[in-house]
């Protein structure tokens, strides 16, 4: 065993509650993979503060350092705060349920209302939507152009007033037992108010259960802005993000649900009207950290280090208990968990460990495992049966292909780390990587 290894377990053992200063490189982190994700500078303070005071004074998981924690308190709250679990649209009780389209101009409204009317389709709903953009030159075949590819009928009375479109959209929706209308809007490039009073008209007229922000993903952090001037001025209900398809973290998720606290319900992944997915928390916030290895290997080591075994085999390493078995054991434990390089990268300390070490590492140990498969059961219950003799270490090595020095090591490895571990008088933990020393 190491001496790093050992050191690295010292720190980790000292490090057993989240403190300002063990977290303060994670914080630093989560702050830039926000800010880099185009979340609001605004939104990123508010929630990094928020999720510090409560993260503060918790216990350390065994076997993950306080950071990579921290991160994955980070990454439950974003998901929390993002709404847990995905929304549905809403469902009136008397149809036609009334969809609002809002949004700027080329956020991708027409686009989504075939998306989502092709969505309720496809669940058995019979949608209408109606062709309220009188402004945009062709907006009006631009929505019937997507009607005819998805066949689902689309209303409109060509270039009226917007308010009457609408009024006369949802009256045919009735009577043609539509059970979903959507309606198209115009959107302009800044919001402005004549925009927004047409569409408080609209509102008012027809009074949807359903105003739906859309919003170009690729708008960053304005996102905030424009959800609060959409939001205070209609009401939304919630919003659908699009072009999420592209290479943007999504950081416009987290500020529109921050601002205004209504649910992204959907995300447009394409311009193809297939390319509509619910939106889901838990997804758009690993996207959002960017950090999808360290939180799976965070969640891994919460999961698959059963905690139980872990105490188990501490309380065997004290006693004179511990034996191949169990180094067996613990070692399928690590290759369970994938990548050994990415487990030993979470223990603190262990960062700058170089992939050269690593594969040298994960050699050793399908050496280690080779050896001890060649060993009797008594042999692996009582390593001292090979300390004594020689014969038996070469029956090892013979049939497992190494050098008799090489099982002499490995025994001798293991003694130390066994003694190591006793002497530490560990309470708990990730039992140590023996066998790495060399
Ligand atoms: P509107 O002005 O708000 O009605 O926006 P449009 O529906 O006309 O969309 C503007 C452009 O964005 C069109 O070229 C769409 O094909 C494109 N678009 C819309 N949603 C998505 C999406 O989710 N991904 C991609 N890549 N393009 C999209
Ligand atoms: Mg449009």
């Amino acid at each position: 065993l190491s001496e790093k290894l050992e050191l690295a377990w010292k720190k980790l053992r000292g490090q057993d509650k989240i403190t300002e200063t063990n977290i303060q490189e994670a914080l630093r982190e989560v702050r830039r993979a926000l800010l880099d994700a185009d979340v609001n500078l605004q939104v990123v303070k508010r929630f990094i503060e928020e999720v510090r005071e409560a993260a503060l004074g918790s216990e350390v998981i065994m076997g993950v350092n306080p950071d990579q924690q921290f991160i994955k308190i980070v990454h439950d709250e974003l998901v929390k705060v993002m709404g847990d679990a995905n929304v549905p649209i809403a469902q009136a009780s008397t149809p036609p349920t009334i969809i609002l389209m809002a949004g700027l101009q080329g956020s991708g409204k027409t686009t989504t209302c075939a998306k989502l009317a092709l969505y309720l389709r496809k669940q058995g709903k019979k949608p209408l939507m109606v062709a309220g953009d009188i402004y945009r030159p062709a907006a009006i075949d631009q929505l019937k152009t997507l009607g005819q590819q998805i066949q689902i009928p689309v209303f409109d009375l060509g270039k009226t007033d917007p308010v009457e479109i609408a009024r006369q959209g949802v009256e045919a929706a009735r009577q043609q037992g539509c059970d979903y209308v959507i309606l198209d809007t115009a959107g302009r490039l800044q919001i402005d108010l004549e925009m927004m009073a047409e569409l408080e008209r609209v509102k008012a007229t027809v009074q949807p259960h359903e105003i739906l922000l859309v919003v170009d993903a690729m708008i960053g952090q304005e996102a905030a802005n424009l959800t609060q001037a959409f939001h205070e001025r209609l009401g939304i209900t919630g919003a659908i993000l699009t072009k999420l398809d592209g290479d943007t973290r999504g950081g416009a998720a987290l500020s529109i649900r921050q601002v205004s606290g209504q649910p992204i319900k959907f995300i447009g992944v394409g311009e193809k009207v297939e390319a509509l997915d619910p939106f889901y928390p838990d997804r758009m916030a690993s996207r959002i950290l960017g950090m999808g290895d360290i939180l799976s290997l965070v969640e891994k080591a919460q999961e698959e280090i059963d905690l139980g075994d872990a105490a188990s085999m501490a309380e065997k390493m004290m006693t004179a208990q511990f034996d191949f078995t169990d180094f067996l054991k613990q070692m399928r434990m690590i290759k369970r968990m994938g990548s050994l390089g990415g487990l030993l990268r979470l223990m603190p300390g262990m960062g700058k460990i170089s992939d050269d070490q690593l594969q040298k590492g994960q050699d050793q140990l399908a050496r280690a495992e080779a050896m001890i498969n060649s060993m009797t059961p008594e042999e692996r219950k009582n390593p001292d049966l090979l300390a004594r003799s020689v014969s038996r270490k070469r029956r090892v090595a013979n049939g497992s292909g190494h050098k008799l020095e090489d099982v002499s090591r490995l025994v001798s490895d293991f003694q130390r780390m066994r003694d190591m571990m006793r002497n530490m008088g560990m309470g708990g933990g990730f039992p140590g990587m023996g066998g790495l020393g060399g």
